[in-house]
């Protein structure tokens, strides 16, 4: 995990730690490194994003998809694939055309370098983000006019990986959740955001997040997740409190718990989600965990029964 190209190829077994969208695992020892690789290489004046993702294919309105090195066949799959992730979106929660207020996020823009190695040497110097990862999805500062949500990754293994995933962030974002990453319930600090004042206080946002994230990305078919749900871990009101630091985080807890109880909520308490969308597309944080608390742990046992079906079924 010390080594950045060895830790990229191991993402999934490191403990994930920076923000909405942080691939990789949290391999604080390359941060320095990479950041004097940084100041080096901006001496030497880098080439700039235009010159290195140099193809720029525009999907429909809302996804362009800029690379390095993509084949044609990938980036007419990609946006096939993405644009129905839009359309099952836009159906589940009925958001077609209702950004939330203040948000100029009119499009994603998916950035692929051709490998790690590009990856490392470019991203912090075009994104001012860490690449000691497998790739970030950056919102930005939707309320500003002409920003631009950037998810920014490489090819690996020669596929987009995680695309998916990172495209429900951008859709969550503008439809779903007022404001910037900043703006909403973590505790998390790290770069490119550095939040300067944290939600000290749970419930956070992050099982909605993540857990939205792969439910949408994977719908019924999250063997991974499925997989676990047996174990019953975790009591549903536990993990509400799941954010990125402290002792509430982990891959499993975040990603494959989190997708378990967004599953959960949806289909068998959508109008408890409903409740809780209407607080966050306005950014009533407070609100927001005030719903949060009301529910405390009334849904645990209907929840711990479900995981046992669910086990069973296996889907
Ligand atoms: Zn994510």
């Amino acid at each position: 995990m010390k080594n950045t190209h060895k830790a990229l190829l191991t993402v999934l077994s490191g403990s994930f730690a920076l923000a909405a969208c942080l691939i990789a695992n949290s391999a604080i020892a390359n941060e320095v490194t990479a950041s004097t690789q940084s100041e080096t290489t901006t001496i030497e004046q880098l080439a700039s994003v235009e010159q290195v993702l140099k193809q720029v294919h525009h999907c429909n309105k809302s996804i362009t998809i800029r690379s390095q090195a993509l084949s044609r066949d990938k980036v007419a799959t990609a946006c096939h694939q993405l644009i129905a992730q839009e359309d099952k979106f836009h159906q589940i929660f009925n958001s077609r055309n209702k950004p939330v207020g203040d948000d100029n996020n009119t499009s994603l823009r998916a950035n692929f370098y051709s490998s790690n190695a590009e990856y490392v040497k470019y991203a912090t110097e075009h994104f001012n983000m860490p690449t000691n990862n497998g790739g970030m999805y950056l919102e930005g500062y939707p309320e500003r006019q002409g920003n631009h949500a950037e998810f920014v990754a490489f090819e690996r293994n020669g596929g987009l990986w995680n695309l998916s995933h990172e495209y429900v962030h951008y859709l969550d974002g503008r439809f779903n959740r007022y404001g910037d990453y900043c703006n909403g319930l973590h505790d998390d600090h790290a770069g490119p955001e550095f939040c300067p004042t944290p939600n000290s206080s749970y419930p956070h946002g992050v099982w909605w997040s993540e857990g939205v994230a792969e439910y949408i990305a994977w719908g019924k078919n999250n063997p991974k997740a499925i997989s676990i749900a047996g174990k019953k871990t975790y009591p549903l009101s536990e993990l509400f409190n799941t954010s990125y630091n402290n002792n509430n985080n982990g891959s499993d807890r975040v990603y494959r718990w989190g997708y378990l109880a967004v599953r959960f909520m949806m289909e068998n308490h959508r109008d408890k989600v409903e409740q809780s969308l209407v607080l966050s597309r306005q950014g009533d944080w407070t609100g927001y965990q005030n719903l949060m608390r009301s529910w405390s742990t009334s849904m645990d046992q209907q929840w711990f029964i479900w995981l046992e079906s669910l086990a069973k079924k296996k889907k």
